[in-house]
């Protein structure tokens, strides 16, 4: 694909974003298709392996604030450096937290 192919699709996609489209049910792949072309521009780097672990670890510091293991409330623990899910201290249930 054409640097010049992937630039006037760039800009497509992000007048449609601008329009709220990527808001719509079936809209999803607008978001996914823009960061994606950006990307093949060079425009946005990809996140790094420890990085992505890094920004993971943190969202997952939130979330277990936030959330509690729905079988006994108990508190929830991240299960490893870069996981996404969480085991309860309670009763060791695993419980997924990001997607
Ligand atoms: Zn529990």
């Amino acid at each position: 694909m054409s640097t010049d192919y992937l630039h006037r699709q760039l800009i497509k996609l992000g007048d449609m974003m601008g329009d709220g489209l990527h808001h719509e049910p079936d809209g999803k792949w607008i978001e996914k298709e823009y960061r994606r072309t950006a990307q093949a521009l060079g425009l946005i780097k990809k996140l790094d392996r420890s990085q992505r672990i890094a920004a993971i670890n943190e969202r997952m510091a939130q979330r277990v604030e936030e959330v509690k293991c729905s079988k006994c409330q108990g508190e929830l623990k991240q299960t490893r450096s870069g996981a996404k899910r969480a085991k309860c201290t309670g009763c060791g249930n695993l419980w997924q937290l990001l997607k």
